[in-house]
């Protein structure tokens, strides 16, 4: 069996066609390593954009990628197709510093080769999520390949970052860090359907207050002195995709103001609220007196 750590470079540039942004693959890196990670091979290609004369200031000067080296690339069809053959028909698990270099990829894949899905990824292990398991991060953060790096204890000025073929090399550093075969098989996903379908998924905010996906339990107010559940005095308004309404304790007489933002992701719905103590009237009078 073997492990691929891809990592990708892209543009991002305004596409006509898709009247929207689009992430255009300028580079393709990856590092092939068998059951000991010992190193295999690794895959290097620079693709010429189709899409755009410029590479963005941004992606110049994180990259050092030039719009000259750019030119010498090979078009997106050929990149893949070469990757393609360099996988071949091993068994491989891929794995790439969270998922959005997947995400882009499908997106090239469908708008250069109208192709839907990945054909050469099996078996996908996003890396990031793994390695901030190992590190007992939370996934609500997502840690940067270089930061998480550092905290393995790696020395990352030997590596070129932003770069794909050195981010992935980087990548399998802090992936020797961490390899743990049981842990690993948890964060084995199967590319099928199902993949794809959770991979797109685009969160979203509910602002319908009668959306039936809201947990109305969660929209209540305990107050902060007698922890007693708090009354509804004003109506739900909608702030910022979020619901908010102010509450009342007449055992204290205060105030408070509740904010609860649902979001709704492929599989459930997270609810963040907060409450903001109001000065009451009374107390604002009180103020002015003094
Ligand atoms: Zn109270």
């Amino acid at each position: 069996m073997y492990y691929v750590i891809m990592d990708l470079e892209w543009n991002n540039s305004y596409n006509k066609k898709l009247k929207s942004f689009f992430n255009e693959i300028i580079e393709i890196g990856a590092v092939m390593v068998d059951d000991d990670l010992d190193v295999v091979d690794t895959f290097s290609v620079l693709i010429r954009s189709q899409l755009s004369n410029k590479l963005s200031g941004r992606v110049k000067s994180l990259t050092h990628i030039s719009n000259e080296d750019m030119y010498g690339g090979v078009t997106f069809a050929k990149a893949v197709s070469d990757f393609s053959k360099w996988v071949g028909d091993k068994d491989c698990i891929f794995m790439s510093w969270g998922n959005s270099d997947l995400r882009v990829m499908l997106d090239n894949l469908k708008f250069f080769n109208d192709i839907d899905g990945i054909p050469f990824i099996q078996r996908y292990v996003d890396l990031q999520k793994y390695c901030q398991q190992y590190l007992k991060m939370s996934n609500a953060q997502q840690i940067g390949l270089s930061a998480a790096a550092t905290l393995f204890g790696i020395d990352v000025s030997e590596f070129s970052t932003h770069r794909a073929l050195d981010d992935s090399l980087l990548s399998l550093r802090c992936f020797k860090k961490s390899f743990d075969t049981d842990a690993l098989a948890e964060h084995i996903l199967i590319c099928d359907d199902a993949f794809y379908q959770r991979l797109l998924f685009k969160a979203k905010y509910i602002t319908n207050i009668h959306d039936e996906r809201i947990d109305r339990s969660q929209m209540v107010c305990y107050c902060d002195d007698c922890r007693k559940r708090m009354r509804k005095v004003s109506e739900w308004k909608m702030v910022n995709k979020a619901f908010r309404a102010l509450f009342y304790c007449k055992n204290c007489d205060n105030y408070s103001m509740f904010t609860i933002r649902f979001r709704e992701y492929f599989d459930h719905v997270d609810a963040k609220s907060k409450k903001t103590k109001v000065v009451n009237d009374e107390n604002k009078g009180e103020k002015k007196e003094n």
